[in-house]
């Protein structure tokens, strides 16, 4: 798409669109106070870029996956506070803590420690409690609650400033996710007397389009800020699609009837074939579960079928229906003719591990 594109295989990003839809999830919330997720490289745009982009742009936190993470955000020099999502490991509570990163609390055990790290070092640690209202991931269960506030209470250096859950099924399970709504309700409840929570979440992309939470303040939008709403909503024409993975045609070549595509032989070509080869593969992050599934690559404006198994840095497609496509042209295999939801489903799986998959061996290129 433009003549600095690298040889093989990239990704274009669409830092803009990316802004874009985190404006629409602020007007979708006006009242409620967001943490856009960028955890796993931004889902497969590049972590530091999107991060640098969204930065001080009215945001509370920077949802993370882990420690490494929060210290990529600090080593760019990015504002914004990160927001540890996971729970931490013993030996990185420590950078954590000297950090003022935010992350949430599961057990007393952790409690206990990060109470006497910020002790060692006379600081005060700012968390967030997790309760788990029903994914099975983190969090004191609901019932325990009551038991822990004054264990909690004796803990002179940390401070809860917040109540974290995460819904399992917002976009499967409707009245399963309202009744969580109401016990999410009750925590925070409970706790309010105890602990000034000042950010109560338990919404991702999800919930925060589908679902009143009342007694939620802030959200955490993911996969809807790289363009795509994950359940039906008045938002799906107006979120902008944020990235385009393209790959170059390596060869064109002529195979007769009769003959094999790719390993296994899965595909024997049924007449004469124009077969273009394209410099990507399952190493990219190219599912090698869209073999035989259907998955089309675009070239020139042309639907082009994919012949065969998908190799480790290379693919097939028939272009025999393209006869001007030459060695060097770009075809587009997510984008505008092929939407990532697409490609999920034909690989059997979610968009967000599509996005995610896209591997470090593809540059990014920023616009
Ligand atoms: C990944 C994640 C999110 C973002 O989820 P999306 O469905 O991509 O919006 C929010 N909260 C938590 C705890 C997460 O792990």
């Amino acid at each position: 798409m433009n003549h600095e594109s690298p040889s093989r295989a990239w990704v274009d990003v669409d830092l803009e669109a990316i802004a874009h839809n985190l404006d629409i999830a602020r007007q979708a919330l006006p009242d409620t106070a967001l943490m856009p997720v960028i955890k796993a490289g931004a889902y497969g745009h590049g972590l530091e870029p999107v991060a640098r982009r969204l930065d001080n742009d009215g945001i509370t936190f920077f949802g993370v996956a882990n420690a490494g993470e929060a210290r990529r955000l600090s080593r760019a020099g990015v504002r914004t506070k990160p927001f540890i999502l996971g729970p931490s490991f013993p030996d990185e509570r420590e950078e954590i803590v000297l950090n003022n990163w935010c992350c949430t609390l599961s057990t007393l055990d952790e409690a206990e420690h990060f109470e006497q790290l910020a002790a060692l070092y006379d600081k005060t640690f700012v968390c967030h409690l997790a309760v788990d209202t029903g994914m099975g991931r983190e969090g004191f269960l609901p019932g325990e609650l009551g038991s822990i506030i004054e264990p909690l209470r004796r803990m002179p250096h940390l401070r809860i400033d917040g109540l974290m859950s995460h819904f399992p099924a917002a976009d499967e399970d409707v009245p399963y996710t309202q009744r969580e709504i109401e016990l999410f309700s009750d925590c925070v409840k409970l706790l309010s007397p105890h602990f000034r929570l000042r950010y109560r979440h338990i919404a991702a992309s999800a919930g925060e389009l589908g679902y009143e939470i009342p007694a939620a303040n802030l959200a955490r939008p993911g996969l809807l800020l790289y363009g795509i709403g994950p359940m039906a909503s008045i938002y799906d024409g107006v979120l902008r699609p944020t990235l385009r993975l393209s790959a170059r045609v390596s060869l064109v070549r002529e195979l007769p009837a009769g003959h094999g595509v790719a390993y296994g032989r899965t595909y024997i070509t049924t007449r004469p074939t124009r077969v273009a080869t394209i410099g990507i593969g399952y190493a990219d992050g190219w599912s090698r579960r869209l073999s035989g599934s259907g998955a089309r690559v675009c070239i020139g404006g042309k639907l082009c079928p994919m012949l065969g198994r998908v190799t480790m840095d290379q693919i097939m497609v028939d272009v025999s229906e393209a006869p001007d496509v030459r060695p060097g042209d770009v075809a587009e295999l997510i984008g505008e003719h092929i939407l990532a939801t697409e490609v999920a489903e034909r690989a059997g799986t979610i968009v967000w591990e599509i996005f995610t998959g896209l591997g470090p061996r593809l540059p990014r290129i920023y616009h």
